[in-house]
Parts: structure tokens; C-alpha cells; sequence
């Protein structure tokens, strides 16, 4: 990542102007950014405010001990409390929370905030009554249905940390995590509608369970809501329905307050580069964060906006902002509970028009894969309440970006392409959309109260117009605390990289173009280096995202006898391109050729129809990795749809 990396990226040059009425009508001015520079404890502390605090801190920061922070020490509150009880006691208890979709057509539910309090309230006395003390550690392995949101907050309402999986995880992967969390209970549902269909989720409950057992560890109690209404296996020792336990239960609950550094939940990562890591979040630091980015980053109007993630619930992005943030900000939300083609192609399209959705934040794979289908799809919709839209997961890249903007936001729309990491729990570097003329392509600044920079080697700044480590330079309210159990792992993984400087290095590798704006290049793991000559897959990869018949690319980097590593490309066409015709690789092959250099010529361009990717739309080029240096596919357990490799694999074999 030095000066010599190639770049075609910065030699993108449209602009984007924030529109007038957003600009005028900002929750964050420009102003914010002196602020927080002036002051940053005291911008956080203001942040913190937006909060009902039990107890209110008496320090900011204590970071006497890095890497491990504590921030608003001595401060006591409840997350539920904040993200539900508040709305209702402020005369709000009859906005929709949540206007939840499920993928059978008409199956919906709109749920107020007082429904939400009285659900949360008997969830959480249903978990003390099955023995959740405060402490202990649920799992939540459940689709996207109202309940798993529930779940969530009646935890965070006793204090005890929940570990959400995602759904599409096998069995073995969830048993990994269940003992790595040592969860004491398990939140899950028979089903859950997955295209059309009612696919089971309780017997890898059963298997996990099993598997765990015999590594020692009991989960003493499941709790099952009925979704699909299909066959279960049943251990009456251990299974509960979540219809008995919960519907009966008092709807009375007095939320506890927590110390402010309470742990609130654990995350693992998606394991793109390795075993997932389970990453602690607290409760004051963490909240504070999210609501104050969802508000500032999205300029949420309470009264007037409805929001929309279509982020599932098993990552981060579905923490961050479908549960605490919007939560915390009293907004009324969209929740989608299947996949963007089922019953047909427009399905989230339909989903904004019938809403009136207003601020829509999904990941450029999403985008990528409209793109692919073409804009006659969308193009169908009237949504014309879109006001902001978001990004989130990986570069996007800025043939997308421009799509997005265009197709989806009719050029109105902002486009906000936040970066940040399950590590550091809220958002951290992205344009504001009543302040910031968006690049497409550059996650542009770190937001107000965040310190980011592009390093090299030794830790100093990168000039502008060169590339570079990412790191952030000073601590964040919503940063994680450490690695559960592990807080080694945690001070080698993200603070030995810089340690001189104390910085927290990302992993990912990021360039500065002349104007200082941020342009992430994807993992540093990632960079190829041919010939000499350092390449980054993302810039690549937007290249080949930048010919007409291309919806998706992946690079990777294979051995190579002459060059050390060649570049290696797997392409998915857009639908109306067909099969690409004849010479589509030579075709390709010339246009990066053209649009950065003879160097990152690709070796080999594969077609594929698919590409693995893990449950938040991350490709995972380790694999693809595999394939080019022809290698048996490593762990693929992380993957949303596993037989994804077998369909490249074999596309490979026979030649295609
Ligand atoms: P693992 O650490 O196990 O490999 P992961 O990093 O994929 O998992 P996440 O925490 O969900 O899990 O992903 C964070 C990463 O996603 C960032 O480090 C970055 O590489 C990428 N990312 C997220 N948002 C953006 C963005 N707007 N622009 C560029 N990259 C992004
Ligand atoms: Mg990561």
C-alpha cells in the first residue's frame, strides 16, 4: 500500500452536491466537525445526552489503561429502556416502531411503541422466569421476524448479553459460538420463509445443542417461537414455546440500570480473514454511538422520516441501526423479513413505494446485483419519498454508486458510503449528506468526534494523493472493548500494528486523494503484489464494474512463476449481456488494461453465474483464492449460501 499502488479511482471526478432543502434542515452542519475538534470528550459527552441516563457519568474517558477503554464511567442506564419505555412515557407510544414485512405477501404487522414495551417487557420476565440472570448470555438464532428484535431488548433489559447468529448458519457454526459465548439459553423458531418456502431452523438448534453437549458445555434451556408452523423435535427437559412463556407473562417489567461499561452484546465477526472473532460492546459507550450516527449520518426526522435497513439482524448492521439506533431515536422503521426477488424481482421496490420509505441503507452486493437485472425492474416503482440513501459492507464501487444515486434516488438523493467495521460498533467515516459533495467511490471524512488517518509503514500520515493503512487515532464511545474471553487475541489483532502510536489498525488499506478524502482499497490481506507493483483488488474490481457488460467482479491475487502473483478474476455479466459473447475475456482484459495500466492486466477472467459471499455480501476472496491457485476450498462455514463454491468449482473444471 505505498505510493507506487496504481490507481484508476481517484481519477473519478463527479461531484455531488448536497441538495438545498437537506442542506438548510441538517442535523449536522459543518460546524459539528470544529466542535468536535475543539473538544472531543465534551462533543461526546453531548452525544451522550441525547440518552436518559439512571445515573449520569462523572468522567468521560478513562483510558488509563489502553487498549481497554471505559467510557461515561460511573453513568447507570437501561438500553431498552432507552429504546423503547422513553417514547411511550414522552406520549409517542402510538408511532409505529416497526413496520414489519414478511415474505408471504400480506403477512404484516405495524408495531407501536407501546406494543414493542409491553412485548420487551413480557419477553424479559419470561427469560428471568426460565433462570436468565443478569450476565448470563443468550443466543438468538431466529429469521427476520419481529420476536428476534424483541429478543434483543428483553435481554438488554435484564442485562444479559445476547449473541445474535445468523439464521443461514449451520449447526456447526452456531455450536462454535454458542461454547465460545457459553450461552446459557437459546432464542430460535421452528422456521422461517426463505424464497416462498418454509425452511426449518430448530433442528440445528438440536444439533448444536447435541454438539456442544459433548464438548461439555449444557444449554440449559431453548425457547421456540412459531413461525412456519412446521414439525419440531421436542425435548420437554430443555424446549419451550415462546407463545407459552411470553404471551402470559406480565407485561409489567421495571428495567434495571446498568453500569454504562455493562456488557450488552457479542458479535462475531464474518470471518473473511480468518476465525470469526467475538467482539464486545457495551452498553453507554455503544448506544450513545449508534443513536448519534443514525441521527447525524442519515439526518433522521423523527416524526416525519421512515427508515428503512434491509441489513439482517445476524450482523452488525442490523445491531447498529435496525435495533439500538433507530430504536433509540424513536423512528419508525421498515423491517423486511426475506430476500429482494421473492415473490418477484421489484419486491423492494413495492416495499418503498407501499411505505413511503425516506431513508433506505442497504450494501453495494444488493446494488450490484440490481444492476445486474437492469433498471426496468425499479423503474416500475414510484420512490419518490426517498430522500437519503446509504451504503455499507464494502467499497462501492462507483459505477454502482451512480446507479444507486440515479436509479433508485432519481439524482436526488445523497448517497452516504459509511465505513465501519463490527469492531467499531457505529459508523465512522462518511459524507454527511447536508454538508459533504459525495465522491462515488470515497467514503470522503470521518465523521465529527471520529479521528481516522492513512499511514504508512511507521505510522505517519500519508500524504494526499497517496495510500496507506487505515487506522483510527483516538478512542470512540462505541468502540469494542475486546475479544470475548480473549483479551490477547484482541491487543494483537487490533492495537500491535501501531502500538508506538496507540492507534487501531482496521485491516483495511485506504488511499488520500488530493483533496484529504478518504478512499478505503479493502483488506490490506488482500493486496496483490505483481511484479513489484502493489494492486488493490477494490480499484480492480471497479474497473471491471465499470464496463457495461459487467454487474459483479472479484480479484484475487494466485502464485505465479514469473510475476510472483498474477491477477485473477471471477465476473458475473449483467443479464443483458447474455454470455458475453466470444471474446468477452479478451474485451475485459483490454479495458483494465485501459482503465489502469498493463500491470493489472488480469492472468485469467472466469464468467461465473455466482460468487461466495458471507451473510453481510462481503465476497470472500480467500476462496476464490483457493480456486485460482488451485487448492481444496477452505472453511466455508461463514458463507451465506455454501454451494456457491461447488457451482464455481465446477463451472472451472469443466472449462467454462
Ligand atoms: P472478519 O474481520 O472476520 O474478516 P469482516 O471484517 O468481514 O469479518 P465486518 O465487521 O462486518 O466483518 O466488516 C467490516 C469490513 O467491511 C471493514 O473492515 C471493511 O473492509 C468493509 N467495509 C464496510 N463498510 C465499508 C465501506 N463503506 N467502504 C469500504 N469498506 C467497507
Ligand atoms: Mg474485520
Amino acid at each position: 500500500m505505498s505510493e507506487e499502488t496504481l490507481s484508476n479511482l481517484l481519477k473519478e471526478d463527479r461531484r455531488f452536491e448536497p441538495p438545498p432543502a437537506i442542506a438548510e434542515n441538517a442535523n449536522l452542519k459543518a460546524d459539528a466537525y470544529e466542535r468536535a475538534a475543539a473538544d472531543r470528550e465534551a462533543f461526546w459527552a453531548e452525544q451522550a445526552e441525547r440518552l436518559d441516563w439512571d445515573t449520569k457519568w462523572d468522567r468521560v474517558l478513562d483510558w488509563d489503561d489502553p487498549p481497554f477503554a471505559k467510557w461515561f464511567v460511573g453513568g447507570k442506564l437501561n438500553a431498552s429502556y432507552n429504546c423503547v419505555d422513553r417514547h411511550v412515557e414522552a406520549g409517542r407510544g402510538d408511532k409505529v416502531a416497526l413496520h414489519w414485512v414478511g415474505e408471504p405477501v400480506d403477512d404484516t404487522r405495524d408495531i407501536t411503541y407501546a406494543q414493542l414495551k409491553d412485548e420487551v417487557s413480557r419477553a424479559a420476565n419470561a427469560l428471568t422466569e426460565l433462570g436468565v440472570g443478569t450476565g448470563d448470555r443468550v443466543a438468538i438464532y431466529l429469521p427476520m421476524i419481529p420476536e428476534a428484535v424483541v429478543a434483543m431488548l428483553a435481554c438488554a433489559r435484564i442485562g444479559a448479553p445476547h449473541t445474535v447468529v445468523f439464521g443461514g448458519f449451520s449447526a456447526d457454526a452456531l455450536a462454535s459460538r454458542l461454547e465460545d459465548c457459553q450461552a446459557k439459553v437459546v432464542i430460535t423458531s421452528d422456521g422461517g420463509y426463505r424464497r416462498g418456502a418454509p425452511s426449518a431452523l430448530k433442528p440445528a438448534v438440536d444439533e448444536a445443542r447435541a454438539k456442544t453437549a459433548s464438548n461439555g458445555h449444557t444449554v440449559e434451556k431453548v425457547l421456540v417461537v412459531r413461525r412456519t408452523g412446521q414439525d419440531v423435535d421436542w425435548d420437554d427437559d430443555v424446549d419451550v414455546w415462546w407463545h407459552d412463556a411470553v404471551d402470559g407473562a406480565s407485561a409489567d417489567h421495571t428495567p434495571e440500570a446498568f453500569d454504562s461499561e455493562h456488557p450488552l452484546y457479542v458479535m462475531y465477526t464474518s470471518g473473511t480473514t480468518g476465525k470469526p472473532k467475538g467482539i464486545l460492546h457495551t452498553t453507554g459507550g455503544y448506544l450513545t454511538g449508534c443513536s448519534y450516527t443514525h441521527w447525524g449520518v442519515f439526518d433522521l426526522k423523527r416524526d416525519t422520516d421512515v427508515y428503512w435497513c434491509s441489513a439482517d439482524i445476524g450482523w452488525v448492521t442490523g445491531h447498529s441501526y435496525m435495533v439500538y439506533g433507530p430504536l433509540a431515536n424513536g423512528a419508525t422503521q421498515v423491517m423486511y423479513e426475506g430476500t429482494p426477488d421473492s415473490p418477484e424481482r421489484g419486491r423492494w421496490w413495492q416495499i418503498i413505494q407501499d411505505y413511503g420509505v425516506t431513508i433506505f441503507y442497504t450494501a453495494p452486493t444488493a446494488i450490484r446485483s440490481f444492476m445486474k437485472q437492469g433498471r426496468e425492474i425499479p423503474d416500475k416503482y414510484d420512490m419518490s419519498s426517498l430522500r437519503i440513501l446509504g451504503s455499507v459492507g464494502e467499497p462501492i464501487n462507483p459505477e454502482a454508486y451512480v446507479w444507486y444515486r440515479h436509479v433508485i434516488g432519481g439524482d436526488r438523493t445523497p448517497v452516504v458510503d459509511t465505513w465501519w467495521q463490527t469492531e467499531t460498533g457505529a459508523i465512522m467515516i462518511s459524507p454527511l449528506p447536508g454538508v459533504t459533495a459525495g465522491k462515488p467511490g470515497s467514503a470522503m471524512t470521518p465523521i465529527p468526534g471520529v479521528s481516522a488517518e492513512v499511514v504508512d509503514e511507521e505510522g505517519t500520515p500519508v500524504p494526499n494523493g497517496s495510500g496507506g493503512y487505515l487506522v483510527l487515532t483516538e478512542p470512540w464511545p462505541s468502540m469494542l472493548r475486546t475479544i470475548w474471553g480473549d483479551d490477547e487475541r484482541f491487543r494483537d489483532t487490533y492495537w500491535s500494528r501501531f502500538s508506538k502510536q496507540g492507534y487501531y489498525f482496521a485491516g483495511d488499506g485506504a488511499k488520500k486523494d488530493e483533496d484529504g478524502d478518504i478512499w478505503v482499497l479493502g483488506r490490506v490481506d488482500d493486496v496483490m503484489n505483481v511484479s513489484g507493483h502493489r494492486l488493490s483488488t477494490t480499484e480492480i474490481e471497479s474497473a471491471l464494474v465499470s464496463h457495461p457488460k459487467v454487474a459483479e467482479a472479484a480479484v484475487v491475487g494466485a502464485k505465479d512463476e514469473d510475476t510472483g502473483q498474477a491477477v485473477c478474476a471471477f465476473v458475473i455479466l449483467r443479464d443483458e449481456a447474455g454470455d458475453g459473447g466470444e471474446d468477452i475475456v479478451k474485451e475485459l482484459r483490454q479495458h483494465v488494461r485501459k482503465e489502469i495500466g498493463p500491470i493489472a492486466t488480469p492472468r485469467q477472467i472466469m464468467v461465473v453465474p455466482e460468487l461466495p459471499k458471507t451473510r453481510s455480501g462481503k465476497i470472500m476472496r480467500r476462496l476464490l483464492r483457493d480456486v485460482a491457485e488451485h487448492r481444496e476450498v477452505g472453511d466455508v462455514t461463514t458463507l451465506a449460501d455454501s454451494s456457491v463454491m461447488d457451482l464455481i468449482s465446477s463451472g472451472i473444471d469443466s472449462g467454462k
